[in-house]
Parts: C-alpha cells; structure tokens; sequence
C-alpha cells in the first residue's frame, strides 16, 4: 500500500469547506492508502493565536475528523508537535532549500498581506515544514485543494534536492486533488474559512444552516426572482453539486437559468441536502467533545505509531549527511 499524508489545521470547529473539500475524500481514500492524518499545530501558530483555546482547537479538530469518517482503525491521526523530528528535518531541508523558491510561494505572499503585523520566518519556512511533514514518513499521495499544489510541488524539489546531494532516500510525492470546483465562503468572494466568518460549522444547528444560507450571496446580476440566473458562477450550485442528487441539481440549474426557481427554495433543497449529510456527524463529534480522553487516546496512539517511523528516517537521513 503507498502511503499518504495529509494535514489539517486545528482552527476550531472545522467547516463544510474543510469537509467537502478534503476530509470527505480523505475517508474514500482509507482502503486504498496507508493514511496518516496530522493535526498541524506547528503551522498554526505562524500566524496569531489565543494560547488558552489551543488545546481545544486540537482536540476539537481531531474529534471532528473521526466524526467525519477517519476511523482511528483504519488510520493514524497525530498532532504534529507531538512528532518533533518533523521540525529536526525541516532543518535539515533548509539547507537545501534556496531562499528564493520560498520568496515565490503564493501563501507566503498572500499570508503576509492578511498579517502585516506578524510576518514572522515560520510563515516564510511554512513549506520547508510541510515537505518534512510528508517526507519524514516517505509519503507519495498527499491530498490537497488547488492553492497548496504549489507546496506539493515545492517538496518535490527539496526531496529531489536532498537525493541529488546525499543519495536516493526519499520519494517525490504527487498531490491529489479532486476535481470539485472552488468552494467559496458565503460572501461569495473568498475561500471558505473559519477567520473570515463566511462559513458553515460541521457544528451548526440545522436552524442556523438554513440562516446562514439564506443570506449567502448567489448570482449578483440575479437582482429580482424574475431574472434568469447564471447557476455557474453561483457557489450554491457548486455546493448543490457535492450534496444533493443528480436530479435535483439537474432541477435548480434548468429552472434557476429561466426564473423558475428563486433562491431562497434553491438554498433551502441545499439546506435540507446538508442537514441531512451533517447531522451525523454533528451528534458523533458531540460525543467524542464530551470524551476527550477516547480523543487523546487515539492521537497518543498516532505519536508512538509516527515517531517510530520519523525516528527511523531521521537516522537514515543523518547518517547519509555524515551526522551519525
Ligand atoms: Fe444560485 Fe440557486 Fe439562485 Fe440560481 S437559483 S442564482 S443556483 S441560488
């Protein structure tokens, strides 16, 4: 079985970006891969924090994604910090690494405008980190979304780099990345995410789902209900694509296109649609919340498995560097 590696930030409650996006495909890829699933605590505080909520955030994200599906027996599910050979091999890829294939990262760019105030050398290295995130286990499947291709490409280089200076030792990872559109936030301008407060939380309440639909910006040029949409450029078709049937999806597009339909009955099929898929796991991640123990449990279970396999090429790469 290769092996795979993918890596979700512990930013609280996790949302249904997060999980359409990425963990609901993590969980098709179980049977198929040898899947190891990192809470990154490390790349979370390059940029600001509340320290008293940092723990929660962790388990709560930890209990989540085994809500979602990351069954603790089909998988390892860690807390990166937990690991610290990750960042002893971060360093050592580092002096592999040109400063300027870092100065060209998009996230590095865009991060550094959002905060100004903090932009701080782990933001600048977050890559480096990552490419020892997924090479320290030799991973070669890594799922992600569009915007961290670049990163997947990134570690390529360093394990090319790393072979070429010190021996054959790790191999070149390929990302995955499902073909499912850009799930935008509710203000229809960016990304979905927790920070910017234009999501829907895994957690939320059938009640406010249908109210944060409701207000979520569709088609701009759709103005009045008798105006024909354009369901394309509309973020709720693309969630009514990863949620509701063929036939209802087939419905909204053909009425939405000749006024036949209004947005407040589009958003609450989608509504019913993502009720239905959420409640679930809403009330599975409601019990491990109150049992953080079974939670800690399962990411104490993750370190000792990771360790041992970090600690294993950790010795292989130190000692092809002449350091042991
Ligand atoms: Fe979007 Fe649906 Fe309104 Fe069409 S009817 S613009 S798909 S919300």
């Amino acid at each position: 079985m290769k092996r795979l590696f993918s890596g979700i930030q512990p930013s609280g409650d996790l949302h249904i970006g997060n999980y359409l996006g990425a963990i609901r495909n993590w969980v098709r890829m179980l049977t198929e891969y040898d899947c190891i699933f990192c809470i990154v605590d490390y790349h979370a505080i390059t940029i600001s924090y509340e320290v008293e909520t940092m723990q929660s955030r962790i388990i709560n994200a930890a209990a989540e994604c085994i809500a979602c599906g990351l069954n603790p027996d089909e998988c390892t599910i860690f807390v990166q910090s937990h690991v610290p050979e990750h960042t002893e091999l971060a360093w050592i890829f580092n002096t592999v690494t040109p400063m300027g294939d870092l100065g060209r990262m998009t996230q590095f760019k865009e991060k550094s405008e959002q905060h100004k105030q903090n932009v701080n050398v782990g933001l600048f290295d977050y890559p480096v980190l990552q490419a020892a995130d997924i090479l320290i286990y030799k991973a070669e499947a890594v799922p992600v979304g569009q915007d961290q291709i670049q990163h997947i490409e990134f570690s390529r280089r360093v394990a090319r780099a790393f072979n070429s200076r010190y021996g054959e030792t790790f191999p070149e990872p390929f990302h995955l990345t499902p073909n499912i559109g850009r799930i935008m936030g509710l203000d229809g301008k960016s990304k979905m995410s927790k920070s910017l407060e234009n999501h829907i939380s895994l957690s939320d309440s059938p009640e406010a789902i249908k109210k944060k639909l409701a207000t979520a910006v569709t088609d701009i040029n759709r103005k009045r209900r008798n105006d024909p949409g354009n369901p394309e450029i509309c973020n709720i078709l693309t969630l009514h694509r990863l949620l509701s049937t063929e036939k209802e999806i087939e419905y909204v597009g053909t009425e939405c296109r000749k006024a036949g339909i209004g947005c407040i009955e589009c958003k609450m099929i989608l509504a019913k649609n993502m009720t239905a898929e959420l409640e679930p796991i809403r009330e599975r991640a409601r019990e491990l919340k109150e049992n953080p123990e079974r939670v800690r449990e399962v990411l104490e279970a993750g370190k000792r498995r990771c360790r041992t396999i970090a600690a294993e090429t950790v010795r292989e790469v130190k000692t092809k560097m002449g350091l042991l």
